[in-house]
């Protein structure tokens, strides 16, 4: 499975979840983030997201 040769280097990005790298054509990038992330996929991206939205959960219930 490797593409063939001629193409221009395509750049890529790290997942924010896993680190693996991606090209950026694929990566999945969450509009309603407050700074850019990569994931490498939907999987990635879901578990990002119930992480960030889990902290965001405990903030607000920690605020006095
Ligand atoms: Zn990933």
């Amino acid at each position: 499975m490797v593409k063939p040769s001629g193409s221009s280097k395509e750049a890529s990005v790290s997942c924010d979840m896993c680190r693996k790298e991606v090209p950026l054509s694929e990566a999945v990038i969450p509009e309603a983030a407050d700074y850019v992330a990569h994931f490498c996929g939907l999987d990635c991206y879901s578990q990002w997201k119930k992480q960030s939205e889990h902290a965001r959960q405990r903030g607000e219930k920690a605020k006095k």
